[in-house]
């Protein structure tokens, strides 16, 4: 390295540890970051794979404004969404990063404003959407940037659009290859959360990344915490669930359909929870107003809980939703690991929850059956619910399993119900054979009286000897059967059940939920294999949450410390005075929030909050030390946040 003192100074300043330390207010890169960056901020071409909350925003902002500041002009990133764009340059603009979106919300004067800022090579970051990028008119700007030394870096955000195998294929992103061959020196980042094989190979291939380098992340969510519970009583179930720790937090609760979505958003709320529905059905504004709520949720006023159907999250970057819970089950493990992915993206310890039943299993396989599927698409269908279902029937690790679906090996996680407290396994073999043998005698049985829709519900009333209308009108108090079951309860036969229809010994008539034996039946009916079940859970009661965010002790002893230990090892006590400076430091951030007309995550992340409250930081530099406290949130905020201290 040369030796001229301003040009070390210079590089100081120039290097990504600098930008992220000055700018971002971060310590370390996480992951993969740092690689990435240091490839893309030399001008090598790029394939990022990470999961969502892994981080992949910084893996092109750090390269966007170290090469800003080396001269080499400026980064367009391009993006799905409008709403993706808007969160992004609001948080870039808090951290005093000049960075811009062009889309159809602006009107014609900022949008004016902005092509001249863009044009000019001094905006740092440019959002647009493909079909904007690929206009005569912006491809003019792209060139003449060109021309002057000035265009820097593309980034490709949600790369898995310009697949057709994906959920979320656009049209417009295939013409995004034309970048390559238009401007062959200027480097190329794409980036996505999806990570099969098909999916990155067409991204390869349409986007002309044949020579980029692959950097492919873990798709673990270590702060995830994944509980798979019987279906009881549902409602009950997730009331206490909620009630059990998230009371004051923010929430998804996916149903599948939108009559149940209604009817959960009114009960809850009833329940003294806050929660808003969300689905395709409502009304636009309604919608909008709904997910404006749940971005602008603030943590100092409670909790809230968006009820809604799979329709909603697709570019939510909520960082703090701390559960997503299934109230139905999801058709496929990778639409649950989606759904279940949109919590906890701040790093912080969030929870995946889902409450499953035998009317899962039947509904979904009926779903399947009774749709207008070609015979081939219908296998695949199966077989991606036949794996969703190995996932809820899992006794063993279920992040394990989840991976392993993905591709990736790994060790038991020690941070899944499976594994905090493991299922008592028992011989339900004999059991077994009762209800298969009840099934086949009430079909018979039930043939010479003409009927013969007997579900679950009758089964199990059979099994346990009890005289209801339908037992006696069936005469099914006659079979031998009846009440060979008595000894077990109602809940462990529903368990049986659910796991004889999982595992394909018993099937559901499609027109009525008429239980039938399957061939491989016979062998369980003569005893010649042996099955070993789950037993049902009385009630789940998982260790703590390892957290940073303190929460108040619900206990009545005053003047208590609540000792918090960290999923990222530094443990915070929050004694009362501690408790009070999170308080006042929410206080100030929902009064700027409202000012400023952003979400409060966006001022400062709750774990940022937290940390300053129990560091006590007196001075700036103490302050600055505070993750996620930049030189520019330090020059904005830090003397209003030292005299909350
Ligand atoms: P993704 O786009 O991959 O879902 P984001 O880029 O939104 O993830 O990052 C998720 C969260 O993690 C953001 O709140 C971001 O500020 C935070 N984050 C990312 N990298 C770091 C880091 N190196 N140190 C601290 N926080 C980080
Ligand atoms: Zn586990």
């Amino acid at each position: 390295m040369s030796a001229l003192p301003e040009d070390s100074a210079l590089n100081r300043l120039h290097t990504p540890l600098a930008v992220l330390h000055e700018v971002f207010g971060y310590g370390a890169f996480r992951g993969q970051q740092g690689a990435i960056v240091d490839h893309v901020c030399t001008g090598g071409n790029a394939l990022v794979l990470m999961p969502t909350g892994g981080g992949k925003s910084l893996c092109y902002q750090v390269p966007a404004l170290v090469r800003q500041r080396r001269g080499q002009g400026a980064t367009l990133v391009v993006s799905p969404l409008i709403a993706l764009m808007q969160d992004q340059v609001g948080t870039l603009e808090q951290l005093g990063v000049d960075a811009a979106f062009l889309n159809s919300t602006l009107s014609s004067e900022e949008a004016q404003d902005i092509e001249r800022r863009w044009r000019s090579g001094k905006l740092s970051l440019l959002y647009a959407a493909p079909e904007r990028v690929l206009t005569p008119r912006f491809l003019a700007m792209l060139d003449s940037l060109h021309e002057r030394g000035l265009l820097s870096l593309f980034a490709i955000d949600e790369a898995h659009c310009v697949s057709q195998w994906g959920h979320d294929f656009r049209e417009d992103y295939l013409g995004l290859s034309q970048l390559a061959l238009r401007y062959p020196t200027v480097p190329r980042l794409a980036l996505t959360a999806t990570a099969d094989a098909i999916t990155r190979a067409d991204i390869i291939e349409r986007l002309a990344l044949q020579d980029a380098r692959p950097f492919i992340s873990s798709f673990d969510r270590p702060n995830i915490r994944y509980t798979i519970v019987e279906k009881e009583d549902p409602r009950a179930q997730l009331l206490a669930f909620i009630r059990d720790g998230h009371d004051n937090e923010a929430g998804i609760v996916y149903c599948a359909t939108r009559k149940k979505v209604e009817e959960t958003a009114v009960w809850l709320s009833d329940q003294g929870i806050r929660a808003l529905p969300y689905h395709a059905g409502l009304e636009i504004t309604t919608r909008q107003q709904h997910q404006q709520a749940f971005v602008d949720h603030d943590t100092r006023d409670g909790g809230l809980v968006m009820v809604a159907t799979i329709a909603f999250g697709m570019g939510i970057d909520k960082p703090d939703v701390r559960f997503v819970a299934h109230l139905d089950l999801p058709r496929t493990v990778e639409g649950y690991y989606q759904e279940t992915g949109r919590a906890g993206r701040d790093g912080e310890p969030a929870e995946a929850w889902m409450v499953y039943g035998l009317a899962d299993v039947v509904g979904q396989r009926r779903l399947i059956e009774d749709g207008q599927a070609s015979e081939e698409f219908k296998r695949v269908l199966r077989g991606k619910l036949e794996a969703m279902l190995t996932l809820a029937e899992a006794h063993d690790c279920r992040r394990q399993r989840l991976l392993a679906y993905f591709g990736e090996d790994s060790e038991r996680c020690g941070n899944c119900d499976n594994c905090l407290e493991p299922p008592q396994m028992w011989d339900g073999t004999e059991a077994a054979r009762m209800a298969l043998s009840c099934i086949y005698r009430m079909a018979r049985h039930g043939d010479h009286l003409g009927a013969r829709a007997f579900g679950a519900a009758h089964l199990i009333d059979v099994l346990r000897g009890k005289r209801s209308p339908k037992v006696l009108q069936y005469a099914h108090d006659q079979l031998s059967t009846f009440g060979i079951g008595a000894h077990l309860s109602e809940a462990l036969w529903r368990a049986v059940l659910r796991q004889l229809v999982a595992q394909g010994h018993v099937v559901t008539e499609t027109e009525f939920p008429t239980l039938l034996l399957t061939e491989s039946a016979r062998a369980v009916l003569k005893g010649d294999v042996t099955l070993s079940m789950k037993r049902p859970r009385e009630q789940l009661k998982l260790a703590q949450r390892n957290t940073r965010l303190p929460r108040r002790s619900n206990s009545s002893a005053s003047g208590s410390t609540t000792t918090s230990r960290s999923a990222h090892d530094w443990i915070v006590e929050f004694d009362d005075a501690a408790m009070a400076r999170y308080d006042r430091l929410k206080s100030w951030r929902t009064t700027q929030a409202r000012a400023q007309g952003r979400p409060p995550y966006v001022i400062f992340h709750d774990s940022t909050l937290a940390e300053m409250a129990a560091r006590h930081p007196q001075t700036p530099e103490e302050l600055s030390t505070i993750s996620g406290v930049g030189t520019h949130k330090l020059e904005a905020y830090g003397s209003a946040l030292l005299e909350l201290m």
